[in-house]
């Protein structure tokens, strides 16, 4: 198939996300001094703007060059010894992911392994706590936000877990496709590792592994004896504390980070999850006037986003986000791993607003229609148009 290439390349995948073109623009600066004295001027606002986003007042805030992967990494080997016991859940690729580097590094881990489309089972979690009564499990893990799924799962509840129990175990949480989308609230929910990643909410290319840690799990690092150098908390601490870093940064991405925390904040924190929610309460009006199912089984846990949407038996969801992408110059999420060829995901995350979810809902339509599943054309598109007519009181508000 040869590749239609006209217009803009639609971008609905859950990352990396659209890049807002005043964030593209400061990506372009000329090389500088890493080692200049003021670099801090730069760097220094950043991780106080980080602060913000991840909504803590107290925690240490790392950048490494790195995906949201390393990220995961400094929080393992930061925080754990060789044969510690941790508590884990996989229901998607990330979560999965996360468990097998755990076990890589040679943690013991306690493995929930939960049916794909539900999320950290916490009723499994509070039993298994409970029964710790020495203590034993040093880390309790959770991905807030599945991606391959989309699925999210609260954080708070699990919080309440552990107060509940009197337990002491660290709480460490991805919110690499939540942080700067969802609500997050890091000191609130007592996250001690919250681990997030450049090219999703933060609307800029991969290359930041951006971790926030407490100070309680700080406090933890020097009993951990794994080893680690590139990721290592302690070496960024002394040179960050003056707004430099260990090795060469992606100074870059730090002229990115500026004008997307600028981005964040003046449309607000508050607006941008509010605009994600609507966004994706379209996208879900839109798969049901489809009559499809999301792969996200209980309603409490769909994720404002992405959605992953399950195509009916006997079509192949590969097929689809082919043809979206040769024919309709638009990329659709693939169904991953075990849910691969079963769902399409459509990644309603960064900059986007209510046009650009219209054109991914009609493309995914026509998709749809081009692989022989009975859609109505136009139907997915018109409810989430009714969404956004009726629903989007800030909208209304002008109208009138
Ligand atoms: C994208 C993602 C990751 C992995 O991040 P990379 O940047 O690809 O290394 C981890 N967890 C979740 C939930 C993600 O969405």
């Amino acid at each position: 198939m040869i590749k239609n290439t006209n217009g803009k390349t639609g971008l609905f995948i859950p990352g990396p996300t659209n890049i807002p073109d005043c964030v593209r623009q400061a990506l372009n600066v000329p090389m500088q001094d890493m080692r200049a004295p003021d670099f801090g001027d730069l760097t220094l606002p950043l991780f106080a703007d980080l602060k913000k986003v991840f909504k803590t007042q107290t925690a240490e805030v790392f950048m490494f060059p790195g995906s949201g992967t390393a990220g995961w990494e400094s929080a393992v080997s930061n925080l754990f010894n060789t044969g510690e016991k941790v508590l884990m859940s996989s229901f998607g690729q990330f979560s999965m992911l996360w468990v097998d580097m755990a076990q890589r590094f040679g943690l013991d881990v306690q493995h929930c392994e939960v049916e794909w489309g539900l999320g950290v089972p916490h009723t499994e979690y509070r039993s298994i706590l409970e029964q710790d009564t020495n203590h034993e499990i040093k880390g309790v893990f959770a991905c807030h936000n599945e991606t391959a799924t989309g699925v999210v799962s609260s954080i708070s509840e699990i919080r309440n877990i552990l107060d509940e129990l009197g337990h002491p175990a660290l709480l460490c949480v991805d919110g690499v496709s939540s942080v700067g989308s969802l609500d997050f609230r890091m000191d609130e929910w007592g996250v001690d590792v919250a681990v997030s990643g450049s090219q999703k909410g933060f609307m800029l290319p991969a290359g930041l592994a951006i971790v926030a840690v407490s100070q309680k799990a700080m406090e933890m690092r020097g009993q951990a004896n794994l080893p680690r150098t590139f990721l290592s908390y302690d070496d960024m601490m002394k040179t960050n504390a003056t707004g430099h870093f260990p090795y060469t940064p992606a100074t870059q991405m730090f002229h990115g980070l500026r004008a997307s925390l600028d981005f964040i904040f003046n449309e607000g924190l508050e607006n941008v999850i509010a605009r994600h929610t609507r966004l994706a309460q379209a996208v879900r009006a839109g798969v049901h006037a489809w009559g499809l199912a999301l792969c996200a089984q209980d309603p409490a846990s769909y994720s404002d986003t992405v959605s992953a949407i399950v195509v009916p038996e006997g079509f192949d969801s590969a097929e689809i986000t082919k043809i979206a992408y040769y024919k309709y110059n638009m990329s659709l999420g693939a169904g991953l791993n075990k849910v691969a060829g079963k769902v399409f995901r459509i990644g309603h995350l960064g900059d986007l607003n209510e046009i650009m979810i219209i054109q991914a809902l009609a493309g995914a339509e026509m998709a749809m229609r081009d692989c022989g599943i009975n859609i109505e054309l136009g139907s997915g598109v018109a409810a989430a148009q009714e969404t956004f007519i009726n629903k989007n009181t800030a909208l209304k508000s002008i109208a009138a």
